[in-house]
């Protein structure tokens, strides 16, 4: 098939029936790219499949490997196989999300079985539950465009009294990639994959050493004290895209968030064009001048949105885009709430297994 300029471009969103093997049909990829994917093959398979010993440690440098071999064209072109690889390693998680996602589903179909036990340890009942979850329904949200080419800074102060402001990138390939290496050197913790989208700037207001994209994880961690590592994983987090059981769940999780967002962190308010799933606040108060320092940027995001007598949700004062992979679950048995991720299951991943795991 030659290379032609795409259709339209769907939504990200319909129904997989609707393209299913129809690989003329590009799909939008958070970060605004049209992409034409085709179904996974053996070689894909083969780069999907745990080990002897069951061990499958580097999903993501796998991902990286696959999309390299079903993206078959990149907003109508069709990139040269190097140039290709070196691509869907830089894009955004969330993109290469959708891709591969989409490249499973047309090939295995939409359902992907979570296995989830109901966590005795965290006050739960032990009940294993066992829900499947349509991949073609996780919601999708673009990214921000000052996150996406910029990166967000955020200001966080020690215990000690010193101001770190560090400069976030979205999570990509070399950003997993780099996160791995770390973690085969032993010089990182499982703990430690949200620090390597981070560079460190300034240490009160003093420019740097370590503000390269190519320091090392272990540079970043030997230089910044815990409390600050602590407070920047959860912020890293917390631009990551979710689902949940209901509004009453959002709000609760939205207002948690904000406040810890308040008490730790600073934001330029520069950064971010709008709050993040909000229909509320932007048209009045974000837009609001940022200037005055000390607390000011966060409060820039707030504006009047809360102080207003509307009956409109709060919205989270970090952008968050991607695809929603990691949702909310009520046990079965006991009704407690948790959270299970998709990426985190060997069925999105390997659903060829199944049948051999079945026997
Ligand atoms: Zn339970």
């Amino acid at each position: 098939m030659p290379p032609t300029a795409p259709a339209p471009a769907p939504s990200a969103r319909a129904p997989a029936a609707e393209i299913a093997f129809d690989r003329q049909r590009s799909l939008t990829l958070p970060c605004g790219r049209a992409v034409v994917v085709v179904p996974l093959d053996g070689f894909c398979q083969n780069q999907l499949t745990p080990d002897r010993e069951g061990r499958f440690d580097d999903p993501y440098g796998a991902m990286s490997a696959v999309l390299s071999r079903v993206v078959k064209s990149v907003d109508g072109r069709r990139p040269q196989p190097s140039h290709l690889a070196d691509m869907v390693t830089k894009w955004p998680h969330g993109s290469r999300t959708l891709a591969f996602l989409w490249a499973r589903t047309l090939t295995y179909g939409s359902a992907c079985d979570v296995a989830w036990r109901c966590e005795p340890k965290a006050g739960g009942c032990g009940h294993q539950n066992r829900p499947t979850v349509e991949l073609d329904e996780l919601p999708v949200a673009p990214y921000d465009r000052g996150l996406l080419e910029r990166g967000l800074e955020v200001a966080v102060r020690s215990r000690a009294g010193a101001e770190y402001v560090f400069r976030v990138r979205l999570d990509s390939g070399d950003s997993h990639a780099r996160y791995h290496a770390a973690l085969a050197a032993k010089e990182a913790s499982i703990i430690d994959a949200p620090l390597a989208q981070v560079v460190l700037v300034s240490v009160n207001s003093v420019e740097a050493k370590v503000g390269s994209a190519k320091t090392s994880l272990a540079t970043l961690l030997g230089t910044t004290p815990g409390d600050v590592l602590d407070h920047l994983r959860y912020f890293v987090r917390l631009l990551e895209p979710r689902t949940f059981l209901d509004e009453a769940h959002r709000a609760k999780w939205v207002a948690k968030a904000n406040a810890y967002l308040r008490e730790h962190c600073r934001l330029p308010a520069a950064d971010v064009e709008a709050p993040a799933g909000g229909p509320t606040g932007d048209a009045e108060g974000a837009d609001g001048p940022a200037e005055g320092g000390g607390e000011g940027g966060l409060e820039a995001f707030d504006g009047g949105g809360t102080g207003g007598a509307d009956e409109a949700p709060e919205a989270l004062l970090v952008p968050q885009g991607g695809v929603a992979t990691r949702f909310q679950v009520a046990c079965g048995k006991c009704g407690a709430a948790s959270w299970q991720s998709v990426e985190s299951t060997l069925d999105f991943f390997a659903p060829h297994l199944k049948d051999v795991v079945d026997d």
